[in-house]
């Protein structure tokens, strides 16, 4: 068996080929011993380990493994799956919003990491647990998807009043930043969190499109679990990116690309 794991902040990624058919599964980082279990009783696996924890992983093994840079992994992971999609890109600009968010340009064959911001995937758990209570991911997504961000955050078209807006009036001026002390204590959960999809959202979508300027390319790649079960993370995104004049693609189990960057290295 050929195995490749991406050992994230949040989530291993494992992507393997078993009698020539490819394999993706995925677990909390809490379960990393179990993880290392699973490899440990294969027999004559061949293991390359990419993340963050991957020193960590490798530590609990008792079998040979490879370990690669986790933005090498990642680009070839996302050729990869680019071709299985049946696209022919070969510039263009990546963003991996993992528990943090990072963005690539490829040209050349070549990747260059072009900075990143702090606001991803563990911010949307984070702040949403802070400010509703919800711990479960599935649950936060499903509450947000509910909700209606319009009391929440402040638009353009609210600050020119009466007046045309020298930019997009449906652009949001401020993230919570409507005047919000009146109705505070009658927010609902469901509010709450779209609005925390929002700010993630647009943060990570404005800062791509502002990278991909260093990049021959507008076309923006996302992956990253962020987007796992969360269609609305993937609209905002999606509708930010094109209003600020670039195009975006989300990659079919874009989240596992580490992880078969990982394993087509061997
Ligand atoms: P990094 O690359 O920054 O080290 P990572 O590789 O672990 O982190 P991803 O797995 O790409 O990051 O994404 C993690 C994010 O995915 C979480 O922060 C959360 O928003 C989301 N997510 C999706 N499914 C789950 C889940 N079952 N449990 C927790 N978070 C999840
Ligand atoms: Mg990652």
């Amino acid at each position: 068996m050929i195995v490749g794991i991406d050992a994230g902040g949040t989530l291993i990624k494992v992507a393997y080929t078993e009698n020539g058919s490819l394999h993706f599964t995925k677990y909390p980082i809490a379960e990393i011993e179990r993880v290392a279990t699973w490899i440990n009783e294969l027999e004559n696996p061949v293991i390359c380990v990419t993340g963050g924890k991957s020193g960590v992983l490798r530590s609990l093994l008792n079998k040979n493994s490879k370990e690669m840079v986790e933005f090498e992994a990642t680009h070839r992971g996302v050729q990869f799956l680019l071709d299985r999609m049946g696209r022919a890109e070969d510039v263009y600009v990546v963003t991996n919003v993992g528990t943090g968010t990072s963005i690539h340009c490829i040209q050349n064959n070549m990747q260059e990491r072009l900075g990143g911001t702090g606001v991803g995937g563990g911010t949307l758990v984070g702040l949403s647990h802070l400010l509703t209570g919800v711990t479960d991911y599935e649950e936060i997504v499903e509450l947000a998807s509910k909700g209606s961000r319009d009391r929440i955050d402040l638009k353009v078209k609210h600050i020119y009043e009466g007046k045309k807006p020298p930019i997009p009036g449906e652009l949001t001026a401020s993230n919570f930043g409507n005047d919000l002390f009146a109705v505070a204590g009658e927010l609902s959960k469901e509010e709450l969190l779209s609005t925390v999809v929002g700010l993630v959202g647009e943060t990570v979508s404005t800062v791509s499109v502002l990278a991909a300027r260093q990049c021959s390319s507008s076309t923006i790649i996302y992956i990253g679990s962020s987007f796992i079960h969360n269609s609305l993370l993937k609209e905002v995104v999606e509708s930010y990116t094109i209003l600020r004049g670039a195009t975006p693609l989300f990659l079919e189990n874009g989240e596992f690309s580490g992880a078969v960057g990982a394993m087509i290295s061997l």
